[in-house]
């Protein structure tokens, strides 16, 4: 066992603060990373602060981050793609049953036994939960160490870990492409990478906003369009046009004005997820026979694909690098909607500490 510095919540009132957590030894087919960057997801606000207690309940200490980019420092004796030296990146998950029907697939987000990496439990007994990568190391199975491209900037990466995959898999499940008019709900970390992708593979994309603050930038990421959502008006012009819809708001708001914009047999597709559950008119969904859905992070080979279609697209998120320190300024700044748009940890400030 060894010992990491890293930042945590002793509660759901705490701030964060500095600590130090266990970290096993590498076993045989174990990558030991260190940490050089990690991206703030507004999943890990969630969690220090237990919004998702009804279904997910936090356990603390918490040490959030699953957008994590790092230079590896120590292989087991089996592990055949990694070395010392190597830039990888690690995700929302871990480790996995690697067996079951949808490991099989590749689509490790679904086994039932997956495990994420931060506030699930740890099955190498380490700490009664996995920490995740606001802190210095980590230890993963290398089947869940992905290659990062050479040609992208290390901290504009970090986030393609979480908001990237999230946003790529169901684009990719859905068939976005030409032709086909796709609407991206909220312009943050999430739906910012969506607004690049839906771009990228050639569909005709318009972007939804509360923020009028936001409308040049989300033009400059690749939107044709840009509607206020609070404007009725400019809502209604869309009514009935949208092949498929990706909801990428972080709190309660009306999804039955997304509904009602879809095509006949279109989607609207949640990643978000707010703390309180949505209310859905039962109309906006048979009129038209249209599909609510929703879709989480994404498999272990889709997000290499992912990383790898940003490598040759040159697509990495915009961040705002900040030191550690920083954490819980960083986090009301995020719950205003302050940030263009994701911000990164420099986890060497870690040392400053
Ligand atoms: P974020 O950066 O805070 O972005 C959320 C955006 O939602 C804001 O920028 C804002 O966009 C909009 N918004 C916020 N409050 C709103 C309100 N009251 N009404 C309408 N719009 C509002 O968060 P994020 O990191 O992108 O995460 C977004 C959500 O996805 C979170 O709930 C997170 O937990 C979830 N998530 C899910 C997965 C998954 O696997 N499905 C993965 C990662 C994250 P505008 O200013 O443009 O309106
Ligand atoms: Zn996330």
């Amino acid at each position: 066992m060894s010992t990491s510095k890293a930042y945590a919540a002793a509660s759901a009132k705490s701030s964060m603060a500095q600590t130090t957590i266990p970290r096993r030894e590498p076993t045989e087919r174990d990558v030991q990373i260190e940490i050089l960057f990690c991206g703030i997801c507004h999943s890990d606000l969630h969690t220090v602060r237990d919004e998702w207690a009804s279904v997910w309940p936090t356990v603390y200490p918490c040490v959030p981050g699953h957008e994590i980019v790092g230079r590896v420092t120590k292989v087991g004796a089996k592990v055949a793609n990694h070395k010392a030296g190597d830039l990888v990146a690690v995700g929302c998950l871990v480790d996995s049953d690697h067996t079951c029907a949808q490991c099989q697939k590749g689509l490790e987000q679904f086994c039932a036994s997956a495990t994420f990496t931060y506030n699930a439990p740890d099955k190498h007994g380490t700490a009664p939960v996995t920490y995740g990568g606001y802190s210095d190391s980590i230890v993963v199975d290398e089947r869940f160490v992905l290659r990062v491209p050479t040609n992208l900037d290390l901290a504009a990466t970090a986030p393609l870990l979480c908001a990237g995959i999230t946003t790529y898999s169901p684009m990719r499940h859905w068939e976005v492409g030409k032709g086909k008019k796709v609407g991206i709900v909220g312009l943050g970390g999430l739906g910012h990478m969506g607004v690049k992708f839906a771009h990228a593979l050639g569909a005709q994309t318009v972007v939804f906003t509360t923020s009028p603050g936001k409308v040049e930038d989300a033009k400059r990421l690749g939107a044709d369009e840009v509607v206020i959502s609070k404007n009725a008006s400019e809502m209604s012009k869309h009514v009935g046009s949208f092949d498929f819809i990706l909801d990428a708001v972080s709190a309660d708001h009306d999804i039955n004005a997304y509904l009602n914009l879809l095509k006949p047999d279109g989607t609207v597709t949640l990643v978000g997820a707010p703390e309180k559950p949505l209310a859905v008119s039962a109309f906006s969904l048979l009129f038209g026979r249209r599909s609510l859905s929703g879709s989480p992070i994404g498999g272990i080979p889709e997000t290499q694909e992912m990383l790898d279609f940003c490598g040759k697209h040159n697509i990495t998120a915009d961040v705002e690098v900040v030191a550690v320190q920083q954490v819980n300024e960083a986090y009301e700044r995020l719950l205003k909607g302050d940030v263009k748009y994701r911000f990164c940890i420099d986890m060497a400030s870690l040392k400053n500490g």
